[in-house]
């Protein structure tokens, strides 16, 4: 009977001794744990990328073939050939006479009307810069009013966001002694008309919509600038397809 009480404190003992073992092995485990999580942040496993062959990182980006404009069609580039224009800031425009333009294009389009003045031609300032919400009504509007479709609508206006003049960078001008040839292509004879084919790019203004043009009726009373890397940046992709339609400038 005394053996086995002494049985019965022995294994209560070493009961005792083997939980709070077992418990500090459990507190030592969710530490350890705890711990290399902690290291896991610190050091997270960077994916393997590809990565490309020295010499080709160093290549220019190649020139992008352009696709082909489909003047009658709405597409991810163009809007039945006309292409996307973003809004010029308001702080950058100057008043031109009656009209808006970019402060830059704004020097030569005073000075060339100076030059044309001084020979006897008076060129006028017939439309600048357009805000999206103008040419949404000149668009829209006029295309309901006169019972056109959009694509008969586009071979003669911009749709909104497309248009040159919300650049800022673009003006249609007139002969102010020939006011029936506003917005006509017989502006071309006009001698304002003459005076710009022959003069327009010395002022660094070249027509958008020439007789060869694709997509666009023929404009001669629409002229862009493109005077320095900002505005020649965003006339580059229109220049290109000129280039590539055969329209040939000096400028
Ligand atoms: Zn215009």
């Amino acid at each position: 009977m005394r053996l086995f009480k002494a049985l019965l404190r022995f294994l209560s003992r070493s009961c005792a001794r083997s939980a709070i073992a077992a418990l500090l092995g459990a507190v030592a485990l969710v530490a350890t744990l705890q711990l290399g999580a902690v290291a896991g942040d610190r050091a997270p496993i960077l994916p393997m990328l590809p990565r490309l062959p020295f010499p080709e990182r160093l290549l220019p980006a190649p020139v992008l073939p352009l696709p082909e404009l489909d003047c009658g069609e709405v597409s991810d580039t163009s809007f039945y050939g006309h292409l996307p224009y973003p809004e010029a800031d308001r702080g950058d425009l100057v008043s031109v006479g009656s009209v808006l333009l970019h402060r830059d294009a704004a020097i030569d389009f005073n000075a060339m009307r100076r030059s044309a003045a001084a020979t006897g031609v008076y060129l006028t300032d017939l439309s600048g810069f357009r805000s999206v919400a103008i040419q949404q009504d000149l668009f829209y509007g006029i295309a309901a009013a006169r019972g056109q479709t959009l694509a008969q609508r586009a071979r003669v206006s911009a749709p909104p966001g497309h248009s040159e003049h919300h650049t800022g960078y673009t003006i249609d001008i007139g002969d102010a002694t020939a006011a029936w040839a506003d917005f006509q292509t017989g502006f071309d004879g006009t001698t304002a008309g003459r005076w710009l084919l022959a003069n327009a790019g010395d002022f660094n203004f070249e027509l958008s919509f020439p007789p060869e043009h694709d997509c666009v009726s023929y404009e001669p009373w629409h002229w862009r600038w493109v005077g320095d890397d900002r505005s020649r940046e965003l006339f580059e992709t229109a220049r290109r397809y000129d280039k590539e339609a055969g329209i040939d400038r000096q400028h």
